[in-house]
């Protein structure tokens, strides 16, 4: 029997980021000069196929610091630590490699800059997210006020409506978080903070490239993981944008196909913490069922690259 004809419309930017490139590589340089085991504190960015990669290439995954014996290499997770953690490594006189996202990094300076101006901080991001944690811990324990949504913006109380800024999670919906930063702005009028907000270059181009193929799609599959937020935010983009069988898939194995049936245009995009790996392998479970015609839909190209800590860079070394 004849395939149903399927247009895929594949999202781009999708996919790995540079922050996650260059914690990946952290790693994987690691093991090379140290040798295994490299432990590394919480998942190194949200991927189970990621993390099971490195593990099986001598990577070990705690969530404490406790857990890490003396002697060993650590690394910090690309979405940073709270202040506590590197001097709890240091008083143990543990060799730590700070795997932290430069853009998540750049967060923390501002918050600290603003605690130098003596400004409240007002931090716009989820409760319980690694990098929440983090950017908390950069400044003294109950000092930074967190604010989820357009309801706290509305209640939140603050010391001095003069004396005020607002930092942002990096991997946040933007239309969500302009609307949170209005509330915020009409409150207090002269409140400090980003041009826009702190939301990442990859997060934002990956918005964009959902919305450009959601109106089109009749399903929409997001590759990556529940407890990646960016992931997370693109399965909610495409939602608000009528698309409502839009999902998140861990692994082809997890696609719901009886939500897919008759459908003809399925867009598919990638949290920045999935590989293209995971995404060539949807679109190989698809062309099994469907005869696949494949439109990717490009609104930016993206170049952006990290350099490596120096004690891991082959060219600063040789240099
Ligand atoms: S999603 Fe953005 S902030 Fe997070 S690792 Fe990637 S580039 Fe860095």
């Amino acid at each position: 029997m004849d395939k149903p004809p399927l247009i895929i419309l594949l999202a781009s930017p999708r996919g790995f980021c540079a922050g996650v490139e260059r914690a990946i590589e952290i790693v994987e340089q690691a093991l090379h000069k140290f040798g295994a085991p490299v432990y590394v504190r919480h998942e190194i960015v949200h991927n189970r196929y990621v993390v099971e990669g490195l593990e099986a290439k001598g990577a070990i995954f705690v969530e404490d610091l406790t857990d890490v014996p003396e002697g060993v290499p650590v690394i910090f997770s690309a979405h940073g630590v709270p202040k506590h953690v590197p001097e709890e490594a240091e008083a143990r006189h543990l060799f730590y490699l700070d795997a932290t996202c430069p853009l998540v990094s750049k967060v923390h300076r501002e918050a600290e800059r603003h605690e130098r101006l003596g400004h409240q901080v007002i931090l716009i991001g989820h409760t319980g997210h690694p990098e929440v944690i983090g950017t908390m811990g950069q400044l003294p324990e109950g000092s930074i006020l967190l604010v989820e949504s357009v309801d706290d913006a509305q209640r939140v109380a603050v010391q001095d409506p003069d004396r005020l800024a607002f930092i942002t999670q990096t991997t946040l919906s933007v239309d969500d978080t302009a609307e949170i930063i209005a509330v915020l702005q009409s409150r207090f009028p002269r409140i400090n903070g980003p041009k826009k907000e702190d939301i990442c270059y990859a997060t934002t181009n990956r918005q964009q490239a959902v919305k450009a193929i959601a109106p089109e799609s009749e399903a929409l599959l997001v590759v990556g993981a529940p407890n990646s937020s960016n992931s997370q935010r693109l399965v909610e983009v495409a939602r608000k944008l009528g698309c409502k069988h839009a999902m998140l898939v861990q692994r082809a194995s997890r696609i719901d196909w009886a939500a897919l049936e008759g459908i003809s245009r399925l867009g598919i995009s990638a949290g920045a913490s999935a590989p293209e790996i995971l995404v060539e392998e949807v679109i190989a479970a698809c062309r099994e069922r469907f005869d696949v015609t494949i439109r990717e839909i490009k609104v930016t190209t993206e170049n952006v690259q990290f350099k490596l800590p120096k004690i891991l860079d082959e060219t600063a070394l040789s240099a």
